[in-house]
């Protein structure tokens, strides 16, 4: 596969993919009007949402005012996700009975991965049809394990952008400092910093950028 290279996006700057087909183009299944306001009204407000909170961001840095970083982080990974999310679920349907039948190449990796496609369709299935309250089913490559899982997606802002790849990472459950640090948490993150070794970060950043597998 060639590798494709990419630039980063600039803050703000997300637009509302158009549908892949028309409103109607889902029926009997979703209905046009559902499908229209869900597109049109509930993605579009995903994507301003995300423009805004990267601006947002983008001038917190620059004043290095955090006051509102939490309020902030959260609306990057809800409308992130919001707007990663929906574009997929668009482009992996289209109208009913005209979608084919997974590949050999899906079809081996779903079998290896779940023993056998029914098994695959009824575990997403149950895990979908149980997500507590609102969110999705996701089928996801997990390049960590070199496999595909199912996974429920919970209030998908689960302060994560479906997709990321971790590079650098701090650990800040209190295991990880609280016998020296006690409830000091801003100590041990400020100390943590003079430990990363950023060689492993940028080899780590360049398989992401990459796509290299495995990433452990
Ligand atoms: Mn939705």
């Amino acid at each position: 596969m060639e590798t494709e290279t990419c630039s980063p996006l600039q803050p703000g700057v997300h637009t509302l993919p158009p549908l892949p087909y028309s409103y109607n183009a889902l029926e009997p299944v979703i209905d046009a009007k559902t499908l229209e306001i869900h597109h049109d009204k509930h993605h579009k407000k995903y994507v301003d949402d995300l423009n805004k909170a990267e601006i947002s961001l983008a001038e917190a840095r620059n004043r290095g005012d955090y006051t509102y970083i939490k309020y902030l982080e959260n609306e990057l990974a809800f409308n992130g996700s919001g707007h990663i999310l929906h574009s997929i679920y668009w482009t992996i349907m289209t109208s009913p009975g005209t979608g084919g039948s997974p590949s050999s190449k899906v079809m081996s990796w779903i079998n290896t991965c779940f023993g056998s496609f029914d098994k695959f369709k009824a575990q997403f299935s149950a895990a979908t049809q149980t997500v507590e309250a609102s969110g999705w089913g996701i089928l996801g490559y997990n390049p960590a394990f070199c496999r595909l899982e199912i996974l429920q997606c919970e209030k998908h802002q689960n302060l994560t952008q479906w997709g990321v790849i971790p590079i650098l990472v701090c650990d800040v459950w209190e295991h990880a400092y609280y016998l020296k640090y006690q409830n000091l948490r801003n100590n041990y993150v400020d100390a943590w910093w003079s430990l990363v070794n950023w060689n492993e970060v940028e080899q780590r950043f360049v398989k992401a950028y990459n796509g290299e597998l495995p990433i452990l």
